[in-house]
């Protein structure tokens, strides 16, 4: 099961402002030369990956999907049911979407903010912590680790506006660390493409 197709339907045609580039294995399909890795950033915040998420299914534990149900309200994206989908045992859930909590989880946990269970794209480095929604949540990560030149946003460090690449942590922005936040990341990718 690809989450990007759940996110697509769901979702339509991503546009310019928050498209996040999904090449042949998720990889970014910029910088074929060797110049330098660029990373501009598209200005997603974390609210832009919460129409479709991977979860840990609360009765298997195996993959599952909490996606964003279709909402004929003028502004449903946040607020819009969501469901809870299970492919491996078949359960089924709906939340009502009115209301939602990013203060899931903990440090060691991170949760979705509807039905507060454990994301599956979630692991542990010797840093800290690396938790993403999906897999274009973890490919915005993965390209801006990844970059060697990273534009910032005019709003980068702007309060309420401050974008999710600005909000990533200290040691996952650090050259030094990227080998091993990249390392971390592979590892996830490879747990949806074959579930353990
Ligand atoms: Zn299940």
């Amino acid at each position: 099961m690809d989450c990007r197709s759940v996110r697509r339907s769901w979702r339509g045609a991503p546009t310019p402002e928050n498209r996040v580039t999904q090449g042949p294995g998720g990889r970014d399909t910029h910088g074929m030369s060797s110049a330098p890795v660029r990373f501009r950033d598209p200005r997603s915040t974390k609210y832009d990956f919460l129409d479709s998420m991977l979860v840990r299914c609360p009765r298997c534990e195996r993959i599952a999907h909490v996606v964003q149900q279709p909402c004929q309200e003028p502004n449903p994206a946040l607020f819009a049911p969501r469901h809870l989908v299970c492919r491996s045992c078949g359960l089924s859930r709906t939340c009502a979407g009115r209301s939602f909590s990013l203060r899931y989880g903990s440090a060691d946990l991170a949760r979705d903010p509807y039905f507060h269970v454990p994301l599956w794209l979630q692991t542990r480095t010797r840093h800290g912590g690396l938790w993403a929604y999906n897999l274009a949540h973890l490919d915005l990560i993965s390209r801006f680790v990844a970059a060697d030149l990273r534009e910032r946003a005019p709003w980068y460090e702007t309060g309420r506006k401050m974008t999710l690449v600005a909000r990533l942590p200290a040691w996952m922005k650090s050259a030094k660390n990227r080998d091993e936040v990249l390392r971390a990341v592979d590892r996830l990718r490879a747990t949806v493409i074959a579930p353990g």
